[in-house]
């Protein structure tokens, strides 16, 4: 992007979604990497590589911290009237909305998800920028209460440059959810997108510049996460770090992070429980489990690995489920028919499939799927079937730990308290469901459940507004609502006096 000295630099365009090559952004400039290398972003549906993309360094990470530093320290995004910064936000919705068809497909080229799941993904992108455009402006100072003659406000100012790393299994989502609240508080952010699924994050930063975020307020940095992503959390002027991703890099960063005391928010990984009572309208909760696991092909962080069923509806229960499994299509992602996408890539399916031989080794039973998949004219992608797990037992590898895949295990349950006492059985706390048609039972599971989220009769997780994260090693700190602000913000008290009289406290 650099221009012809003397000429006005032209606002950033993205018009181009889908390309060959895909630069970095850094202080508002398409950047190439310091070391000049590149590398190759792939389609998980065919195998085939889909575009080269600038490889940072840490030399790039650096430039891109420098860069976020001065617009906070020096440039105006902060010092914006809030009405103004609500107004970009609103903006990059709307642009994001011009490009709707061109962003879901990018996105479903580059993660292997099917087009409704991309679609759906978008869509709430988009709505994350709306919803944050509206709830900045509501989120005031205080007045506190004071002895007379005193004055206290309080004011939530931005925290400063958020490094925000990022997983592959929601790449567009993700990077809303991270920037989006960052921004609205007149942060500067530095985006660390997953190495599998670099482009629309950088299509969303694009975005940001054509709709006016100055630059150095929004840097994207692709790269690996053991050097770029340790360098920005290791990184003595970087303020906050915010995460999505496994469980062990989270405990890693929370310790990295420990040596500057920089604010951070973990959103780790899940196994999260379902509840099917018998008193259940069993067609919604089949069809709500059946979603709750194998929606975005298990790649959630919160998808429902763990189906409690209780006795009394057990066998008509898991007959349509399976049934209703067998039903789902797997095939083109971008054919809006499929239910089912690929797999992210050959590890992640080497992952699950020794998940499900070791449950197998253990003495489970694979009552459907198990095994990968060859789809017609997608021979090179990674596929895995839709899989359900039984007869196993609650010390099992494939019962205890993230699969991170279309992989479901199933047990049965008596009474409420143990399916209470089963459900907490993790150290996990991220999502978990409860099917019932008793108000009394809904409301007395969802309250001793150990989770960020409970969902009672209800096959989603979350909308803009709704606070998202964890309990126990499922991460802390909540994105998506309100609250999040508080998280990209310092709060400021400022006491002042008003008396008539000077005040000498020590008398002398
Ligand atoms: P991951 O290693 O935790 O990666 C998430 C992000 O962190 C990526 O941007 C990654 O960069 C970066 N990263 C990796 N190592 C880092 C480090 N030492 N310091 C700073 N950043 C680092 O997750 P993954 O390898 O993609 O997936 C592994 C497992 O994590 C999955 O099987 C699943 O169980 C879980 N997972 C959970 C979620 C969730 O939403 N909770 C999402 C994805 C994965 P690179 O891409 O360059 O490695
Ligand atoms: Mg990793």
């Amino acid at each position: 992007m650099a221009q012809a000295t003397g000429q006005k630099k032209p606002v950033m365009e993205a018009k181009e979604v889908k390309r060959d090559f895909y630069q970095f952004i850094i202080n508002g400039e398409r950047t190439d990497s310091s070391s000049g290398e590149t590398f190759t972003t792939y389609n998980p549906a065919t195998g085939e590589a889909l575009a080269e993309v600038a490889k940072a360094t840490r030399d790039d990470a650096e430039r891109a911290v420098q860069a976020a530093r001065n617009a906070f320290e020096n440039g105006k995004w902060k010092r914006y009237p809030v009405g103004k910064r609500a107004r970009v936000l609103n903006k990059i919705a709307s642009i994001m909305r011009s490009r709707f068809n061109e962003l879901v497909e990018l996105e479903v080229l580059n993660s292997g998800k099917s087009l409704s799941a991309a679609q759906g993904q978008v869509m709430q992108s988009i709505e994350d920028f709306e919803f944050y455009a509206g709830a900045i402006v509501g989120h005031r100072g205080k007045v506190n209460n004071v002895p007379g003659g005193f004055f206290n406000y309080s004011q939530n100012e931005p925290v400063g440059v958020c490094a925000q790393i990022i997983p592959w299994n929601y790449p567009m989502m993700m990077a809303s959810w991270k920037v989006a609240p960052a921004i609205a508080t007149g942060c500067s952010v530095v985006l660390k997108p997953a190495s599998l699924t670099p482009l629309t994050a950088i299509v969303l930063t694009e975005i940001c510049h054509e709709a006016g975020v100055p630059e150095g307020v929004v840097n994207i940095v692709p790269g690996s996460g053991a050097v770029v992503g340790d360098y920005l959390v290791e990184h003595p002027e970087v303020d906050k770090v915010a995460f999505t991703g496994s469980t062990p890099v989270g405990k890693d960063i929370m310790g990295k992070a420990s040596k500057t005391l920089k604010r951070i928010t973990l959103e780790l990984g899940g196994k999260s429980p379902n509840l099917v009572f018998d008193d259940a309208d069993i067609d919604a909760a089949v069809a709500g489990s059946l979603f709750g696991i194998f929606y975005n092909t298990g790649q959630s962080c919160e998808a429902r690995s763990r189906l409690y069923v209780q006795e009394g509806i057990y066998d008509e229960f898991m007959e349509k489920f399976v049934e209703k499994t067998k039903a789902l299509k797997l095939g083109d992602p971008l054919n809006k028919e499929t239910h089912l996408g690929a797999i992210i890539s050959n590890d992640q399916l080497e992952i699950i499939d020794s998940y499900v031989q070791s449950a197998k080794e253990e003495g489970a039973t694979i009552l459907e799927g198990g095994k990968r998949l060859d789809i017609e004219g997608f021979e090179n992608g990674h596929w895995y079937a839709p899989t359900i797990i039984t007869d196993v037992t609650p010390d099992m590898k494939a019962v205890r730990e993230e699969i991170f895949g279309p992989v479901v295990v199933v047990q049965k349950f008596s009474d409420e308290k143990e399916a209470v006492k089963q459900a907490n059985d993790t150290e996990y706390g991220l999502g978990s469901a409860v099917w019932t048609t008793d108000h009394g039972r809904a409301k007395r599971v969802a309250d001793q459940i150990r989770a960020g989220i409970v969902m009672v009769n209800c096959p989603f997780s979350a909308f803009p507004g709704t606070p998202f994260g964890g309990y126990k090693q499922s991460g802390f700190g909540r994105e998506l609502s309100i609250e999040t602000l508080d998280l990209y913000t310092e709060e400021k008290s400022v006491l002042s006096y008003h008396g008539s009289r000077p005040l000498n406290p020590f008398g002398v």
